[in-house]
């Protein structure tokens, strides 16, 4: 599955310290195709314990500390990244690192949708803005758009689709900070798209299915090795026609 990743070089993961993250540094370094260099980022690299000794066995495997809601944070971060990406630049940004901040109509508050909106709309933007040099030096070296150019991934979730979000879907799932903060990840999206084509840097936004972690919970009908083996595969297949999409983890389409 990872052999799709065999043209890239360098990829960066956002909360790659569990879940999903995690999951992703897994099966690229035991995949078998990706032999690059691979920044796994985490805001207490001290306590990632799986993270850690996933590395002591992969040494491509470089773990720095991003708190993705301090901007102190990505500024030290896109340094250290400098220093480990050097000529070859950035070609595929994750930003994968989420929170899920329940609350309905009656528990909402300014507080609960700043918190959501900060952690998972406001941290890609501004983490895709400081790796943006980067991303850029990667690009340069490239014809065409995919991850072996450069790449900004953005791990959204099919609760911020407005329009799914109606008649007996609408029903389930009432967390307006989350949701919200999933949509402004869309546009946000949508944005840099326009933004950085010029720079033939491929942005999309990807779900990845209701996934068994501790934000999916264990009810959830897929595990983590399930999901991100197709997240991998669709993420190492985009070419041009995927640039400004919205694609669930099997590769369809998704309505904005
Ligand atoms: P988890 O709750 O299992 O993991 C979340 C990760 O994000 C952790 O590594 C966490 O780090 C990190 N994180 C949260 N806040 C910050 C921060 N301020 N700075 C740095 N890292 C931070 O979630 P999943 O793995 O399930 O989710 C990963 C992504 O996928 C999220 O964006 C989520 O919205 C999305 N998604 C997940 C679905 C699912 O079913 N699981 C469905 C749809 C989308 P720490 O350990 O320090 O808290």
């Amino acid at each position: 599955m990872s052999s799709v990743f065999r043209n890239c070089k360098t990829v960066l993961v956002t909360g790659a310290n569990r879940g999903l993250g995690l999951q992703i540094v897994e099966s690229l370094v035991t995949g078998g195709g990706y032999a690059g260099k691979i920044i796994a980022t985490a805001r207490s690299p001290g306590e990632a314990e799986e993270l850690q000794n996933l590395s002591k066995n992969h040494p491509n495997i470089h773990i720095i500390t991003l708190d993705v809601v301090s901007e102190e944070s990505i500024k030290k971060a896109a340094v250290e990244v400098e220093q480990i990406v050097q000529e070859d630049g950035l070609n595929c940004l994750i930003n994968n690192a989420g929170i899920n901040v329940i609350a309905d109509f009656e528990t909402v508050t300014p507080e609960k949708m700043l918190e959501n909106f900060h952690t998972n709309s406001v941290g890609p933007l501004m983490i895709t803005k400081a790796m943006l040099p980067m991303l850029k030096r990667a690009a340069a070296k490239g014809v065409g758009m995919g991850i072996h150019r450069a790449a900004v991934i953005n791990m959204t979730s099919l609760l911020g689709s407005v329009e799914l979000n109606w008649g007996e879907r609408a029903k389930d799932f009432k967390w307006y900070p989350y949701r919200t903060s999933k949509s402004a990840l869309n546009m946000i999206t949508r944005c840099m798209a326009v933004d950085l084509e010029a720079d033939g840097i491929l942005c999309m936004a990807i779900h990845p299915g209701w996934v068994r972690t501790d934000m999916g919970g264990q009810e959830a009908p897929l595990s983590t090795e399930e999901s991100i083996s197709s997240v991998l595969a669709v993420i190492g297949s985009l070419t041009e026609k995927d640039h400004g999409t919205f694609l669930h983890y099997t590769g369809e389409a998704l309505p904005w």
